[in-house]
């Protein structure tokens, strides 16, 4: 950040010795034959499923010589599984026959069959790779309607009848291929926080460049194991739950996210069974963990210092819950250092900075007024007591205070710099801008959006003459001794008075306004409702936080979000729990919730809400 202007910099060398995924996972086949790769546990518990190298890498070749006679090399599949070792088998199956798998999410319900069928289209095939069951039920359920017509559902055995009639002798004679680092390895598609999800062109080398920055940061040693609940077809599961642990040659113990949602003490007695040392998660499920422990909610004897790395991120880490987390799990030996807050987004294949695994996160006390005009000076930390109840703090001078957590630094090749975003100049150490990311982790770019690739994967800077490219994130921070702080992203930003707000902070004093309130329970964003900008919170509320009354409720927001933002609050809108929408990974879409907002569907769903009204 703060070098002379006008040096060049040098070019991110080539990863030319990573290998690809297939060529280690051939390589694990010889040498750990019957070692276990991954485990698969039925409702986060018993283990139901297994896979040794040499099982997965059988099944991988299978698929792949399946896809290959029916002529989807150089193509795109979806992969349309639930968390279980059959993704993990299309997945590598798919790398194994340059074809390109995009996960997503199974449809629950029809209003998810929208989504998939975007993806399909967008991804440009007509073919979905899944499990019997699935097959089935989707056809039963859904096989008539519109979002499904033209698609093939394929679960093992209608791939390799499908394959068997195509193409006998491909069959037969199947032989792996040598795979190029700049190969397409797969499309991971965004979440979708800020719109309509994007295909990221993630190759190869990417995967072996992030992987081995990953390993370098939080090393996987001989006795490493992972444990995961996240889903899978989203970058961080996909990174941590079925990448890191083939690469490292450590067994993975997964379990589906919503074994994990149902009751999350299970994510905890499983590392605490199987030893793990690897699992990360976004600060809220830390936050549900914390809930249960305090509502005595795990096994008697619960063990977690195996576990050396927590890695948090995917979503603004809260100091609260940090805090929280290690108070509740210390009795169980959870040390703090193992708490590893990271940034990363699917436009860098994951990770792009991470806090090491022997080191206390740092924590900053910001002043809050200072940081809403773009800069991150340093104040007075408030008393232990006061900082526990209140994110945004009195400190002794009598100016607000707020918590800032590092996400680490880089390693390897990778650089990143804060650039402010109208100017493209870089800015020095602790002033806010936008996070920019150089090095072999930056994907190729988004599928089928070539203007908006060139935007946002091989952006420029105005004030170095160098021949390196930058990606965009959209993302807030600023730098401080080697370490990233995030702040929030451009597009969610709320601007009053010339000051910058994040939601993320204001919706934590909301759902500190009553401890009925559940974590991601609320979304903040300003509204123009054709006089003036307005800044609207909605909040789900459960019957139980409403008995007192929804006037109560949102007076008591109301003052919260005054005392600790020092911010009027236009309207507070009540809705049910489960109406605020959201990512597939669980993240609040705040511009979807404000153009329902704007488009009256809160006010419409809640006037049929029995008993209480809910609606502002
Ligand atoms: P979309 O791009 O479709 O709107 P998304 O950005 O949520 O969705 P992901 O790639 O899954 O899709 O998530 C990456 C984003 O998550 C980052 O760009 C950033 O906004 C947020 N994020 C990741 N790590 C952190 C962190 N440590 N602190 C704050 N935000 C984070
Ligand atoms: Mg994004």
């Amino acid at each position: 950040p703060s070098e002379a202007p006008s040096l060049p910099e040098a070019l991110p060398s080539v990863p030319a010795a990573l290998p690809s995924l297939p060529e280690v996972l051939a390589r694990r086949s010889a040498e750990q034959p019957d070692e276990l790769a991954y485990a698969f546990l039925r409702n986060g518990e018993e283990v139901a499923e297994t896979l040794t190298y040499r099982q997965l890498d059988l099944r991988a070749r299978q698929v792949a010589a399946r896809l290959t006679a029916l002529g989807l090399g150089g193509r795109s599949v979806v992969l349309l599984h639930p968390s279980g070792l059959g993704f993990v088998a299309d997945l590598l199956g798919c790398m194994y026959a340059g074809v390109a798998a995009a996960p997503v999410q199974v449809p629950s319900r029809a209003r998810g069959l929208d989504r998939l069928r975007k993806i399909a289209d967008d991804a440009g095939t007509t073919v979905l790779l899944t499990t019997p069951e699935v097959k089935r039920d989707l056809e039963e359920r859904f096989g008539t309607l519109p979002e499904l017509a033209g698609l093939t559902l394929h679960d093992p055995d209608s791939l390799a009848a499908a394959a068997e009639r195509q193409a006998p002798e491909v069959l037969a004679g199947w032989q792996p291929r040598p795979i190029g680092a700049q190969e397409l390895a797969l499309l991971q598609y965004t979440s979708g926080s800020t719109g309509t999800p994007k295909g990221v062109r993630v190759t190869h080398a990417n995967f072996g460049s992030n992987v081995d920055e990953t390993d370098r940061l939080w090393p996987t040693r001989g006795d490493a194991r992972v444990v995961n609940w996240l889903p899978l077809f989203h970058d961080m599961g996909m990174l941590f739950g079925v990448v890191l642990p083939l690469w490292s040659g450590i067994p993975s113990y997964l379990m589906a996210p919503d074994a994990f949602v149902r009751r999350p003490a299970r994510w905890l007695e499983a590392i605490s069974r199987f030893r793990g040392t690897h699992a990360a998660a976004p600060s809220f499920a830390y936050e549900l963990c914390a809930r249960a422990v305090a509502d005595g909610d795990f096994a008697p004897g619960l063990d977690l210092s195996s576990w050396r790395v927590a890695a948090n991120g995917a979503e603004p880490v809260r100091w609260q819950t940090i805090r929280s987390f290690e108070r509740a799990l210390a009795p169980a030996g959870f040390r703090p250092e193992a708490m590893c807050p990271g940034y990363g987004l699917a436009e860098n294949t994951l990770k792009a900075t991470g806090s090491p695994e022997d080191r206390l996160p740092t924590v900053l006390w910001l002043s809050a007024e200072e940081l809403r005009a773009g800069r991150a000076v340093e104040a007075p930390a408030p008393d232990a007591e006061a900082a526990d109840t209140e994110a945004d703090t009195e400190s002794e001078a009598g100016s607000a205070v707020v918590p800032s957590i590092g996400c680490g630094g880089v390693v390897g090749d990778s650089l990143v710099r804060i650039v402010d975003p109208q100017t493209r100049a870089t800015l020095t150490d602790g002033r806010v801008g936008e996070i920019w990311v150089s090095g072999p982790c930056v994907a190729a770019g988004y599928h089928g959006r070539d203007e908006e690739s060139e935007q946002t994967f091989r952006a420029r800077r105005a004030d170095r003459a160098e021949q390196r490219s930058w990606l965009r994130t959209g993302d807030l921070g600023f730098w401080h001794r080697e370490e990233l702080f995030v702040t929030g992203r451009i597009k969610d930003v709320v601007i009053r008075q010339g000051r910058n707000f994040y939601p993320q902070d204001i919706e934590l004093s909301a759902e500190n306004a009553d401890p009925g309130l559940h974590p991601n329970c609320a979304a903040a964003f300003s509204a123009d409702d054709g006089s003036a900008e307005r800044l609207v919170l909605v909040v789900e509320a459960d019957g139980r936080t409403l008995r007192g009354g929804g006037e109560q409720l949102r007076e008591r927001i109301r003052r919260a979000v005054q005392e600790s933002q020092r911010l009027e609050a236009d309207e507070i809108v009540l809705v049910r729990r489960g109406s605020l929408p959201k990512t597939s990974s669980g993240k609040v879409q705040r511009r979807e919730t404000r153009r329902r907002y704007l488009d009256g569907e809160f006010g419409a769903a809640q006037a049929a809400a029995p008993r209480e009204r809910v609606e502002a």
